[in-house]
């Protein structure tokens, strides 16, 4: 919601200053679909906010749900015609989190990743940000009056939805938009905005320079996750390119710099690629990485499964089914379970981590641009 134009409206309509107050709360945190809904206001102002002002910055496209009603995926049209995708997951029963984007693509190139492929085509502003929040809070319960389902959702997702956490791990790189980023986190945060806890938000990075210190200088409480997925240089650097601004000895020196300051938990991300950087190799090359760091109790290992994108998946034409073969294979779930024991034998944290979404390509690694 654009609040800079919402003031210079009340303005306008020498309207008194509490209501901006009464408007945000009935937005941020009462999660009203629409202005006509505040029933605190009155009949004719909600009507001027209805026709000047609209509280979410895109329109939804498309709205898919998953199979096993666990994750809803929506298309974003933004004003100047660029998609970006959000997705809503439900680990488990009641707590929703919200997955958001913060640019339109990614200039990151990890090769394994679809929202690379499409290219990079600018950064989001903090309302684009936020109001993918918004959305998810006051739409859901029309957008699913409306889909095709008989999900039980439908009956959980009474307006003003419960979102329990907020993971920046959609499309973009958050600390490439660190003012905007930051500044959808001030909004997320504040207690007369969205008012959601710090230790409930986590953003997700590939590593830039400088970038997790701005997060200790500005969030010491947000979680941070690190996409790791490669222990070794030379195998990182060829899938993930971000690598050669900061190789892994310049990783965990931000990381212990990053200790110092909030000594809390982070997470390292890791996807499993078969034959690729699940082998027992690929095992101690992690365990020598972890056991480096000074804090080596804060590292936590989230073990994902690939989720095949791109050229990967299966693709039809003349009716006759095609899977083209590409580089890239989840490991098994035995191969998954071994890694994580090995860690867990040599004392460092580690879970794998349910893959959600998958089957409307909403899954980690999976959004794109279409
Ligand atoms: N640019 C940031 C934020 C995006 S988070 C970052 O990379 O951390 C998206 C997460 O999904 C990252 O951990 C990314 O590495 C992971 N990912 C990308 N492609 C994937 C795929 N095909 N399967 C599973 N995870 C994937």
């Amino acid at each position: 919601m654009n609040i800079e134009l919402l003031e210079q409206i009340l303005k306008e309509n020498n309207q008194p200053k509490f209501r901006l107050g009464q408007i945000i709360k009935a937005v941020y945190q009462d999660g009203v679909s629409s202005f006509l809904e505040i029933s605190n206001l009155p009949k004719d102002l909600r009507e001027i906010l209805n026709k000047e002002i609209k509280i979410l910055s895109f329109e939804a496209e498309k709205v898919l749900v998953s199979e096993n009603k666990d994750s809803i995926k929506a298309l974003l049209k933004l004003e100047d015609g660029n998609k970006i995708e959000t997705v809503l997951i439900s680990p488990k029963p009641g707590v929703w989190s919200a997955c958001i984007s913060c640019q339109v693509g990614c200039p990151m190139n990890c090769e394994f990743c679809a929202t690379g492929s499409g290219g990079f085509k600018r950064n989001l502003t903090a309302e684009e940000i936020s109001d993918q929040v918004l959305f998810w809070k006051t739409q859901t319960p029309p957008v699913l009056a409306n889909a095709k389902t008989t999900s039980p959702l439908k009956g959980e997702v009474g307006r003003g939805l419960k979102i329990s956490n907020i993971v920046y791990m959609g499309m973009g790189e958050p600390f490439l938009n660190w003012e905007e980023v930051r500044e959808s986190l001030k909004i997320l945060t504040d207690p007369k905005g969205m008012n959601f806890g710090s230790r409930s938000i986590s953003v997700s990075t590939v590593g830039i320079p400088g970038g997790m210190e701005k997060l200790t200088r500005d969030f010491p409480q947000i979680n941070l996750a690190i996409s790791l997925h490669f222990a070794d240089d030379k195998k990182r650097e060829k899938f993930m390119p971000a690598n050669k601004n900061l190789n892994l000895e310049k990783l965990k020196n931000e990381l212990e710099k990053y200790f110092e300051k909030s000594n809390r938990k982070v997470f390292l991300e890791y996807i499993l690629f078969s034959k690729i950087n699940d082998s027992e190799k690929d095992m101690r090359d992690l365990i020598k990485y972890i056991k480096s760091f000074r804090k080596q109790h804060l590292l936590h290992v989230n073990l994902i499964k690939y989720n095949p994108v791109g050229n990967n998946q299966e693709t039809r034409s003349n009716n006759q089914k095609i899977t083209k073969t590409n580089k890239f294979i989840s490991s098994s779930s035995e191969q998954a379970i071994k890694f994580r024991n090995y860690l867990l034998q040599n004392k460092i944290n580690c879970t794998i981590r349910k893959s959600l979404g998958t089957d409307i390509q909403g899954a980690c690694g999976q959004l794109a641009q279409h």
